[in-house]
C-alpha cells in the first residue's frame, strides 16, 4: 500500500521500520529530517512537508502532543486538504480527537489508533493497537496494524473511543508504577529488597506484564535513558484529567501520580522515565 509517515521520534521511526519490512510503499516526514536517515537508506522516499507525504492512501502520524499534531494538520503544508485516509496513532486528548474527526469528515476520512507497548515493543512489531473509526477505514488500515502490533482492538466507530480507552490505560500504568513503588519503599523501610518483593509480587498474583515491566525498573533504577518521558506521562495525566472533567468522574488517585510525575520532573529532570515517580515516592519516605 502506499502510505506516508509522520513523526519518527522514539515510537514513529520503529513503526515506520516495520511498514517498510512489511514491503509497503513508504514515504516519512519528521520536522528534524536527520531522524529519517536510516529509513530512507533502507528505502523509504523523504517528503519534504506533511502534505506530500499525505498523496498516498494512508498516512499515518505518531507524534509527541496535542499541539505537534494541530501543527501538522493545521499548519502550513499539512494534511488536512491531502487525500490520505489520516490514521493517528499519538496519545491526543480527547476533544482534539472530535476536532480532527470532524474536520477530515468531508474528506479523507479519520481513524484514531493509539498504541501499547513501550519502544522495545514496537521495534519487535509487538504492539497493541487501539482502533477505532468508520468500518470500512479500519479494514483498509488492517494490514497496517498487522505489521506494527500484536493484536488489534476495536472499541467502535467513534475515534475518540480509542483515545478514553488509551487514557484510561495509561493512567492505570501510573497507578500500578505508584502501587508499587509505595510497596516496595514499604518492604525496603522493612528489611527486604525490591528484587525480592517482585519476585514474590510476580510469582504470586500480580503477574501481571505491567507489574513484570515496570518492576525490573523500579528494582534497577533503570530511569534513564528514558522509553517514555515523564513530560510526555505528564501530558497524558493532564489529558486525563481533562476528559474525567468534561464527563464530571471523580478520579482521585490521578491527583497523587500527576503530582509524583511534577515532583519527579522537578527534582531529576526532563529526561527521566515516567517510572521515576518511584523516586518521589521514596523521596517522601526518606529513603532516596
Ligand atoms: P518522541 O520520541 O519524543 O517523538 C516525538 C515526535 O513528535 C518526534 O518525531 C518529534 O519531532 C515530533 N514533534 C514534537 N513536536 C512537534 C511539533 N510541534 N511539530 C511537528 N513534530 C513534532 O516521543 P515518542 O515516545 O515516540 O511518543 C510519540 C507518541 O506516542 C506520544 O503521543 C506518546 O504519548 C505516545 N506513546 C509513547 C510510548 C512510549 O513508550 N514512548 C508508548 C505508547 C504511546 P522531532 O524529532 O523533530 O523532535
Amino acid at each position: 500500500m502506499k502510505i506516508g509517515f509522520l513523526g519518527l521520534g522514539q515510537m514513529g521511526h520503529a513503526m515506520a521500520a516495520n511498514l517498510l519490512k512489511a514491503g509497503h510503499d513508504l514515504t516519512v516526514w519528521n520536522r528534524s529530517a536527520d531522524k529519517a536517515k536510516e529509513l530512507v537508506a533502507a528505502g523509504a522516499r523523504l517528503a519534504a512537508t506533511p502534505v506530500e507525504a499525505g498523496q498516498g492512501e494512508v498516512v499515518m502520524s505518531m507524534l509527541a502532543d496535542d499541539a505537534a499534531v494541530e501543527a501538522v494538520v493545521y499548519g502550513e503544508n499539512g494534511i488536512l486538504g491531502a487525500p490520505a485516509l489520516h490514521v493517528s496513532h499519538s496519545t491526543i486528548g480527547v476533544t482534539l480527537v472530535e476536532r480532527l474527526t470532524r474536520d477530515h469528515a468531508a474528506r479523507s476520512g479519520f481513524v484514531s489508533a493509539p498504541v501499547f507497548g513501550r519502544p522495545p515493543a514496537a521495534q519487535a512489531g509487538k504492539l497493541f493497537v487501539v482502533a477505532a473509526g468508520e468500518t470500512e477505514a479500519v479494514d483498509r488500515c488492517a494490514p497496517l496494524f498487522e505489521a506494527m502490533g500484536q493484536r488489534t482492538f476495536r472499541v467502535g466507530t467513534t475515534p475518540s473511543a480509542a483515545n478514553v480507552v488509551k487514557l484510561g490505560g495509561n493512567f492505570m500504568i501510573m497507578a500500578a508504577v505508584e502501587a508499587m513503588a509505595e510497596a516496595m519503599t514499604l518492604a525496603e523501610a522493612g528489611g527486604v529488597e525490591r528484587r525480592a518483593m517482585l519476585e514474590v509480587l510476580t510469582g504470586t498474583i500480580f503477574n501481571a506484564p505491567v507489574y513484570s515491566l515496570y518492576g525490573e525498573i523500579l528494582v534497577e533504577d533503570r530511569f534513564r535513558p528514558a522509553g517514555f518521558a515523564a513530560p510526555l506521562g505528564l501530558k497524558d495525566m493532564n489529558l486525563v484529567d481533562a476528559a474525567a472533567t468534561a464527563s464530571r468522574v471523580p478520579m482521585p488517585v490521578l491527583g497523587v501520580v500527576r503530582d509524583h510525575l511534577r515532583a519527579t520532573i522537578a527534582n531529576h529532570g526532563a529526561d527521566v522515565d515516567w517510572a521515576g515517580i518511584a523516586l518521589a515516592v521514596r523521596q517522601a519516605a526518606g529513603r532516596d
